[in-house]
């Protein structure tokens, strides 16, 4: 709670009760929610709450670097409170995206730099696959 207080004083935003309710959420979860499954979770507590209202804070959440976001390639965006490098991956049978963690790479910017001219200072990388679920699916 500490982090977004400091932060939206910090760039002088105005901290509204929605932006909290956002990031709270995504720092709760470990499911890289749409910015559609963030507005029907927070309609309980946030009936007013419009989804034009979730993007936006979530725009800002990500512009002050306390929120990822990600883009898996749907053309649909996910979300994720860890804002600390790691790698996803994805089903693709019923789209989960879920962290690797444990795993670095941040030799592949090593690796890449006799490639370009670039200064190379990050990378994103994802994987897709079946997940556990999906798997035990097709068994039965
Ligand atoms: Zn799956
Ligand atoms: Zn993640």
């Amino acid at each position: 709670m500490n982090n977004i207080a400091a932060t939206f004083k910090e760039k002088k935003l105005k901290l509204t009760p929605q932006r909290i309710a956002v990031y709270e959420y995504l720092k709760s979860t470990k499911e890289h929610p749409s910015a559609e499954v963030i507005y029907k979770a927070l309609q309980v507590n946030y009936p007013t709450m419009s989804l034009a209202t979730v993007y936006k804070a979530l725009k800002t959440l990500v512009e002050v670097n306390l929120v990822q976001e990600i883009n898996v390639g749907e053309g649909n965006f996910r979300y994720d409170g860890n804002v600390c490098p790691h790698s996803h991956i994805q089903c693709l049978q019923c789209g989960r995206v879920d962290d690797i963690e444990d795993v670095c790479f941040q030799d592949l910017n090593e690796k890449i730099a006799p490639h370009t001219d670039y200064d190379v200072l990050t990378n994103q990388v994802y994987f897709y696959g079946i997940c556990k679920d999906c798997k035990n699916c097709e068994h039965n």
